[in-house]
């Protein structure tokens, strides 16, 4: 067990009573239901200290989504070259289309389609069903969009509720079209968040996608596919290039600029890269039970990090690759030395309070510290114990652990914390900055970005700075 990691001035009892202050705003029933969400780390232990993936206590104002959003927004839309349709009414396809940053190669249209694809559910379609209509719909879209290699049908809430069969109209339409029609039962409903979905688009890439094609490139023995990476600012490009220089040949990204011939034909690879351990376990465990591919985690976010990942992945291949890390390494560390030097001076001591999805929360920690910075509250929307297993020895000894937080838990911590930065989404943004606090966004990195790798670290921490130092927040308060 490392060192375990104390901030001055937080200790368990001090952690627990902010807490407990926070979970006097409820009703009796909603404080039994918050209380075990919320709790002060413990390092050593190296356990979850809280639980997770519950249902949210209703109008709390949880930051989650549901499990459209982990499928249609998380796994599926990334993947460039098939049209992902949005079934059902307008709403979740308008609300979630170019929002999330996953960047794609080729042209839009042409070649990707990162379009709003949807069959506008009417209420003729709830009364009598919209089997009819998607049929008729997967032929325009073919007849539209010929280069296409697939389409997907992400069903939205109504869908599940009305007794469509989208199964069997995606079985038919796609032997007439000749085409992979995959058919996502991924209704809103289902799940308490957007890690339902996750799961469910993982099974619907095992049921109608792997093995479905072979590389066209000969198999080598440094053959790897990246998973979980969405290409968030170009975060796979990062990541891709960097491993390519490392003698590895990154065969498939799953799913940012994905391609569904090449995600289809990932069964033949010799590694499985997993950065997103919540979204893509379960396919990674699929091809390890079924094509024996071991997998391995890892860690692209700032210097310290990336050099411990890189050699963990040398572990899995000959000298040839272990030389070509370390070359990669010590061509990269004079580089970061300067970055770190310029920057940790100016954010050295600061603290950070953290609250996205499912990974960053453990996995930009050490990036922060990296640049001097200190994490002194973590929590997700989306994850489970195992994720929270993760989290404990990167977090330090004490801090506040808040599991699907409410707005009001969040903004009470942060008033009681202090912290110099927070680090969050787009709905706690301006709440957050309106206090006079630096914020920056770690789900689109605030339209910048890559953040992965080294090329991304640099990126990372002139944000940071350009946050914490901007001279605005030192004119919040009037001078009268
Ligand atoms: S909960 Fe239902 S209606 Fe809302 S975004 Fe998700 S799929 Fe759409």
């Amino acid at each position: 067990m490392s060192q375990v990691k104390k901030v001055e001035g937080i200790t368990r009892e001090s952690t627990q009573s902010m807490i407990d202050r926070a979970l006097e705003a409820y009703p009796e029933k909603g404080k039994k239901k918050r209380a075990p969400h919320l709790a002060p780390n413990d390092q050593a232990l190296g356990k979850a200290c809280v639980k997770s993936n519950r249902k949210t206590v209703p109008g709390v104002m949880s930051a989650r989504g549901c499990a459209y959003a982990g499928a249609k927004g998380v796994v599926w839309g990334p993947i460039r070259d098939m049209v992902h349709v949005s079934h059902g009414p307008v709403g979740c396809g308008w609300y979630s289309w170019g929002t999330r940053r996953n960047l794609v190669s080729g042209r839009n249209g042409v070649s990707n389609f990162s379009m709003q694809f949807t069959s506008d559910f009417q209420e003729k379609d709830i009364v009598y069903g919209g089997d009819k209509k998607l049929a008729q719909l997967l032929t325009e879209a073919k007849e539209l969009f010929p280069l296409a290699k697939g389409i997907s049908v992400l069903s939205e809430c109504p869908v599940g509720l009305i007794g469509d069969d989208i199964n069997a109209v995606a079985k038919k339409m796609s032997k007439e079209l000749d085409l992979p029609v995959v058919p996502c039962n991924c209704e809103g409903f289902r799940g308490v968040s957007q890690s339902l979905g996750h799961h469910i688009s993982n099974d619907t890439i095992r049921d109608y996608i792997i093995e479905t094609r072979e590389f066209a490139e000969p198999a080598g023995p440094y053959d790897i596919a990246l998973i979980g990476d969405y290409n968030i600012g170009g975060d796979v490009w990062s990541v891709k290039s960097l491993l390519e220089s490392c003698g590895l040949n990154v065969k498939a990204t799953w799913t940012g600029d994905g391609e569904m011939e090449r995600i289809a034909a990932t069964h033949q690879v010799k590694l499985n890269v997993i950065h997103c351990y919540r979204s893509m376990n379960y396919m990674c465990k699929v091809m390890e039970e079924k094509h024996g591919i071991p997998w391995i985690e890892l860690n692209f976010f700032g210097p310290t990090k990336i050099k411990q990942s890189l050699r963990a992945l040398a572990e899995r291949f000959d000298d040839e690759i272990k030389e070509r890390v370390e070359a990669v390494i010590a061509e990269w560390e004079p580089k970061m030395k300067a970055i770190v030097d310029e920057y940790r001076p100016r954010l050295e001591g600061k603290k950070v309070m953290l609250y996205v999805g499912g990974l960053r929360p453990r996995h930009t920690v050490g990036a922060y510290e990296d640049l001097g910075m200190t994490v002194v509250g973590s929590g997700y929307e989306f994850a489970h114990s195992d994720d929270y297993d993760r989290t404990s020895p990167e977090m330090p000894d004490a801090t506040v652990i808040y599991d699907d937080a409410s707005e009001y838990e969040l903004e009470q911590f942060v008033h009681e914390l202090k912290p110099d930065l927070v680090a969050s989404g787009i709905k706690e943004k301006y709440v957050f900055q309106k206090m006079g606090l630096p914020f920056r966004q770690m789900h689109s990195w605030d339209y910048s970005g890559p953040y992965h790798g080294y090329e991304g670290f640099s990126v990372f921490a002139r944000d940071i700075d350009l946050a914490v130092n901007s001279p605005t927040w030192k004119l919040v308060k009037s001078p009268f």
